[in-house]
């Protein structure tokens, strides 16, 4: 089973993840967390691409997503998977289509260049307004915003996440308390297990 945890920044999905994990272990679970960009080389070149700001073009950031995520497939997901793991990531190609499109790449033309990889069974997609996710950034990482994280870019991402209409999108309203919105991921886990 994979499930994926998606939003724009400053929604809590580093957060939530690790409290799901925690929850199917207790119920007995083999549970593997992951995230995306990856540890890997291609993930340390996106992150690097970030601190130095604009250093690429949407096209070649999008080329490196896709092979860090071919990578993370080939070498994480898919051995987790035949294992008979949950797979946990934290952002998948969603992602992608939601960022790179609205950098400027055609986000159904990046839906088409992941037949790689397989599709979750399940995408909570956490969702709250920009401001919101601008507000909460401040107060809890005390950051300043990065160029990624600028409201005007996370508004184009917010609205393409909220344009995509897969069967295994569900959609946790994320400006509630930690325990709220844990509370809502559980119930959409416990029907996709009970199914
Ligand atoms: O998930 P995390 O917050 O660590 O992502 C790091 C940064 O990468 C975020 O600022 C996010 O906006 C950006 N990102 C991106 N394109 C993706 C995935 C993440 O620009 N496909």
């Amino acid at each position: 089973i994979l499930i994926a945890f998606e939003g724009i920044d400053g929604t809590g999905k580093s957060t939530q993840l690790p409290l799901l994990a925690a929850y199917l272990r207790g119920q007995g679970y083999t549970v593997v967390e992951t995230r995306e960009p990856t540890d890997g080389p291609y993930g340390q070149q996106i992150r690097l691409l970030y601190r130095n700001r604009h250093q690429a073009s949407p096209e070649q950031e999008l080329e490196l997503f896709l092979l860090d995520r071919r990578q993370h497939v080939e070498q994480c997901i898919k051995p987790a998977l035949a294992r008979g793991a949950i797979v946990l990531t934290d952002r998948y190609y969603f992602s992608t289509a939601a960022y790179q499109g609205a950098a400027g790449c055609d986000p159904a033309a990046i839906f088409a260049r992941h037949g790689f990889a397989p599709e979750p069974d399940l995408v909570l997609l956490l969702t709250q307004t920009p401001s919101e996710s601008v507000t909460r950034i401040r107060e809890l990482r005390g950051e300043m915003l990065n160029d990624f994280e600028q409201q005007e870019q996370l508004e184009k991402v917010a609205a393409l996440f909220a344009s995509f209409t897969h069967d295994c999108i569900v959609r946790i309203h994320a400006a509630r308390t930690v325990a709220e919105v844990h509370a809502s991921i559980r119930e959409a886990v416990a029907q996709l297990l009970a199914q």
